[in-house]
C-alpha cells in the first residue's frame, strides 16, 4: 500500500510503500476512494496543540507515533475482512466513522465512544486515509452513502459531523432567537448549510474574511457581519438583543471573546474550533448572565447515521469541495495553513 506520511513533525509529508495490511478479527480492509483534508490535520502535522499561556499538548506523549498516516474523512470500497467481521461484503462502498473508542469500557458500551479514555481514532491514533488502503476496526463503523459522490460523502465523517453535533447542542433555539456562527471556513460553512435542518433560529455568520461571508450568505445564512469591525458587536446587540447561542468554529481568543460577548442572558457559547490559546474569563458574568460555555468535539456514531440520512434525503446542500491527487497532500495542508481553501480539499489516490 502507498501512503503519504508524517515522518517528522512540521516537515513535508513523505510518500512511502508498505505491504498491504492483513485484516485480523473484526477488521475490514478498504481500498480508499477519497479522503478529506481536515484543518485539525494541520495540528497533528505540527505535533502539538497550543493550550494557551505557553503550554503545549504534545501528540507524541498522547500515543501518536511516527511515521504516521493522517486522514480521518475516509471513503473506500471493501476488499478484504477478518474472520470475525459480520454484515460486510467485498465491494461494499462505505464512509468510515473514525471516532472509535476501545469498544470495551462502559462509555463505549453505551455508544459514547467520544468519552472513552483509550480512543482508537482512524487517522489520529490509527493510520488513516492519506493512503490507497486503510483498515477499519469493525464493520459497524462503515456507513453506506448511496446516491452521493464519494468525494462529498467523506467530508461528513468529520467536517459535516462536527457541524451537525454542534448544531444539535443548540437545537432548543426558536424562530425568535439568533444563532451566531463564527468562522465560515470548512466546518463553519458546513454548519451554515445544515443549520435550517437542525435549528429554527435565524443564522448570523461572523467572519473577518469578506469572501467567506459571501460564501456563507450564498449557503443560506440570513445575515453576516465582520467581527473584526469594532462597531460590529454593539450594532449586533442593538439590532437583535443578543444571540441565544454562538458556535465558535475557530476557537481563537478573539472569536471566543466575541462569542461570549454577543450572547443574550441565558445564552450558550459552544466552542468547536481548535485554533488554540486562552481567554481571560470574568466569573460573575456567568451567573449574572446565566451563560453556559461548552465544548463540542466531532460527533457520535448515532449522530453520523442521522446526518447521513438527512444528507441522503436531500435536506443538506453539498459543501464545495476540490479534488486533488494524494501526492499533493502536503500542498493541501500548506494551503489550509495559509487560509486559502474555500470549502474542502479531498485527496484521491
Ligand atoms: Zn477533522
Ligand atoms: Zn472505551
Amino acid at each position: 500500500m502507498y501512503c503519504q506520511q508524517i515522518v517528522e513533525f512540521g516537515k513535508p509529508l513523505e510518500g512511502r510503500n508498505y505491504d498491504t495490511p492483513e485484516p485480523a478479527g473484526t477488521e475490514v480492509l478498504l481500498k480508499v476512494t477519497a479522503c478529506g483534508v481536515c484543518h485539525s490535520d494541520l495540528h497533528l502535522w505540527e505535533g502539538y496543540f497550543d493550550m494557551g499561556e505557553g503550554n503545549r499538548l504534545n501528540l507524541e506523549d498522547r500515543g501518536m507515533h511516527l511515521p504516521f498516516t493522517m486522514g480521518h474523512e475516509v471513503v473506500g470500497e471493501v476488499v478484504a475482512f477478518g474472520p470475525d467481521a459480520e454484515n460486510v461484503a467485498i465491494g461494499d462502498k462505505r464512509v468510515i466513522f473514525p471516532w472509535i473508542g476501545c469498544r470495551e469500557c462502559p462509555d463505549c458500551e453505551a455508544g459514547d465512544e467520544l468519552l472513552c479514555n483509550a480512543p482508537q481514532t482512524v487517522g489520529t491514533r490509527y493510520n488513516g486515509g492519506y493512503a490507497d488502503e486503510v483498515i477499519a476496526p469493525h464493520p459497524k463503523y462503515l456507513i453506506p452513502y448511496d446516491g452521493l459522490p464519494a468525494e462529498l460523502a467523506c467530508t461528513y465523517a468529520c467536517s459535516g459531523l462536527t457541524a451537525y453535533s454542534a448544531l444539535k447542542k443548540v437545537s432548543h433555539l426558536t424562530e425568535k432567537d439568533t444563532l451566531v456562527i463564527i468562522g465560515a471556513g470548512g466546518v463553519g460553512l458546513s454548519a451554515v448549510h445544515f443549520a435550517s435542518a437542525v435549528v429554527k433560529a435565524k443564522v448570523m455568520v461572523a467572519d473577518i474574511d469578506p469572501e467567506k461571508r459571501e460564501a456563507a450568505l450564498k449557503s443560506g445564512a440570513d445575515a453576516a457581519l465582520d467581527n473584526s469591525d469594532p462597531e460590529a458587536l454593539a450594532q449586533f446587540m442593538a439590532e437583535t438583543g443578543g444571540a441565544g447561542a454562538a458556535i465558535d468554529f475557530v476557537g481563537a481568543p478573539p472569536t471566543a471573546q466575541f462569542g461570549l460577548n454577543c450572547l443574550k442572558r441565558g445564552g450558550t457559547l459552544v466552542v468547536v474550533g481548535l485554533f488554540g490559546s486562552s481567554i481571560p474569563l470574568s466569573l460573575p458574568t456567568l451567573p449574572l448572565g446565566m451563560r453556559t460555555i461548552m465544548g463540542s468535539y466531532v460527533g457520535t456514531l448515532e449522530e453520523m447515521k442521522e446526518l447521513m440520512s438527512l444528507v441522503q434525503k436531500g435536506k443538506v446542500a453539498p459543501i464545495p469541495y476540490h479534488i486533488r491527487p494524494l501526492d499533493e497532500a502536503h500542498d493541501c495542508l500548506m494551503d489550509l495553513k495559509d487560509g486559502k481553501a474555500v470549502g474542502r480539499y479531498v485527496l484521491k489516490p
